[in-house]
């Protein structure tokens, strides 16, 4: 995550010197259509007002649009224009697939603090996180630019001259729903391995987060995306619900909680649809008492406070091992006191808006949970209002917990916010066992500077993305996904190609037919 920390310094010089270009919008009222349809902006068809829901600016409240729910007919309208626009596409090579995937890597990048805006908008993330955001988002996009032209199949040379070789295939039209916390990742990490496979597809975002889905459809365009290719349909549960059962759907990719997931799950089963599941997380960080402490400081608060503490992989079970426990606590305290809480858009800011007053209240009542079940509160965990113009928005202090242990309730299960618990340990088979003693396995760390150690503990550990002596880094390239509970399949990396693609075999027989009739 250093790599975080240089680019916001980077950002931040990068401002000072050209602050005329710069200024940041306070108000951003939506008056543009929010869904993509066959490559324009389209209101939907649906006009039932029950079906409807307000964007609000999470620090504010302030409402930017009422958003219309997607109907059946509106999904049809999409699914139907990316089975079409994918017939055009699949007949491209892979070559000419990824040069309009890197155009619009470089268009993303043109537009980097457009798309940061609405992403802060949409979130209440701080707007130096969310530029980062879009420069990893970027780099995915040219990524999978790049992988478009080598996804091939193999030859496999058998016995007397006879052959067999591979196709890998497209598999159709795939369709996505994503989560809040990084709405315009959620939509490039899915739809930039979707299409440089050859498939096309259609995305329903978070109804918190519609804003940059829909310019990532113009961005697309803008490259050279033929029309139906990428389509944006806004909605909520049920929308969602359509495009699961939309018989020409072929794939879902979804990234969201569990009990959502299960029920994605549960839909595409009916029609043996292939599916992707990024899922929910209550992940370990493991702190060995040879750790260099400082970083390992920061290494916690990188894994628990970016993004208000709502990031999936976060490491919210901090055990640290007895001898340096109150050190280490001191030192965590102190820096987490330090942390700035208010404007989204100012440069100093370091914990914004959480994202709705639903999740608010759901953090603060398991802070309540964990106090009466013993933890004590050494730093934040409350609501705060920065300035009186956010008086409607809902903000919380980063809270870190101490005297935890493993059957708390704000131990097991996902907040979803800052609240980091700390718990302590004495030897390493006994924390491997307590790090495991979850349903979820989305990631875990360790910070040791033994290096045997640090690699193996990674290998007894039960989850996905593992980091040593740091956390939450996602370079581009690098698969990430879950174990158990939390997914099935894997983004960002080469492996995601296997997921948005199916292989053909072919068997040549190059001599006369033997049979045993
Ligand atoms: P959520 O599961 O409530 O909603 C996710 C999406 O599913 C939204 O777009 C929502 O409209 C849609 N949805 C809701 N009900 C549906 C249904 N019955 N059928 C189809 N779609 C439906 O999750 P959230 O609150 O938006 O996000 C938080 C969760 O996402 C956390 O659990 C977090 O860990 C997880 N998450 C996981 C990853 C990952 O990569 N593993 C990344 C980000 C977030």
């Amino acid at each position: 995550m250093s790599c975080l920390v240089k680019n916001r310094l980077v950002y931040l010089a990068a401002l000072h010197s050209r602050s005329c270009h710069t200024v940041v919008a306070k108000s951003a009222v939506v008056t543009q259509p929010l869904n993509f349809l066959n490559g324009k902006r389209m209101e939907p068809v649906n006009t039932d007002k029950q079906q409807q829901f307000p964007l609000q600016y999470p620090a504010t409240g302030e409402v930017l649009k009422t958003v219309q729910s997607s109907g059946a007919v509106d999904v049809d309208i999409a699914v139907t224009a990316a089975k079409n626009g994918q017939k055009i596409w699949a007949s491209m090579s892979g070559f000419e697939r990824g040069q309009v995937l890197k155009r619009a890597a470089d268009i993303c990048r043109s537009k980097q603090e457009e798309l940061a805006r609405a992403e802060t908008f949409d979130t209440g993330k701080p707007i130096w996180e969310a530029r980062f955001d879009i420069q990893g988002c970027s780099d995915s996009v040219e990524y999978y630019g790049g992988l478009a032209s080598t996804i091939s199949g193999e030859f496999l040379q058998l016995s007397k001259r006879n052959f067999a070789y591979t196709i890998r295939e497209p598999l159709g039209v795939v369709g996505g729903i994503g989560a809040w916390n990084y709405p315009f990742q959620m939509a490039t990490w899915k739809s930039a391995p979707a299409l440089a496979c050859g498939n096309a597809f259609v995305f329903k975002p978070s109804q918190m987060t519609p804003l940059s889905a829909v310019m990532l459809g113009e961005i697309y365009k803008e490259a050279g995306l033929p029309d139906g290719c990428y389509n944006v349909v806004q909605g909520e549960a049920e929308t969602g619900q359509l495009l699961c059962n939309h018989p020409s759907i072929d794939k879902m990719t979804f990234t969201g909680s569990v009990p959502v997931g299960s029920k994605v799950m549960e839909a595409c089963a009916k029609d043996i649809k292939h599916v992707t599941l990024e899922l929910g997380g209550k992940s370990p960080l493991i702190i060995f008492e040879d750790s260099h402490l400082d970083n390992a400081v920061t290494g916690a608060m990188l894994a628990n406070f970016l993004t208000q503490g709502q990031v999936c992989s976060n490491g919210t079970r901090v055990f640290v091992q007895k001898k340096i426990l109150n050190q280490f606590l001191e030192k965590l305290v102190e820096r987490t006191k330090k942390m700035k809480i208010g404007d989204p858009f100012a440069e100093d800011t370091t914990v914004g808006a959480t994202i709705s007053r639903q999740q608010a209240d759901k953090v603060l009542s398991y802070i309540d949970i964990a106090k009466k079940e013993g933890a004590t509160v050494l730093c934040g965990g409350e609501e705060v209002t920065p300035e009186p113009k956010y008086s409607k928005g809902q903000f919380i202090s980063p809270c870190v917990l101490s005297n935890c242990h493993d059957d708390m309730t704000a131990v097991k299960d996902e907040i979803f916010g800052s609240v980091m618990s700390v718990l302590e340990f004495d030897s390493e088979e006994e924390v491997i066992d307590r790090a495991n003693n979850t349903e979820f396995g989305l990631a875990g760390g360790v910070f040791t500077r033994d290096l045997c150690r640090a690699h193996r503990v990674i290998a007894q550990m039960q989850a996905g993305s593992l980091y040593v002596n740091n956390y939450n880094v996602y370079p581009v390239g690098v698969p990430f996904g879950g174990y158990k509970k939390s997914g099935i399949g894997r983004e960002n990396g080469p492996e995601a190609i296997d997921y948005y693609s199916q292989v053909k075999s072919v068997y040549v027989e190059m001599n006369d037919v033997e049979a045993p009739f």
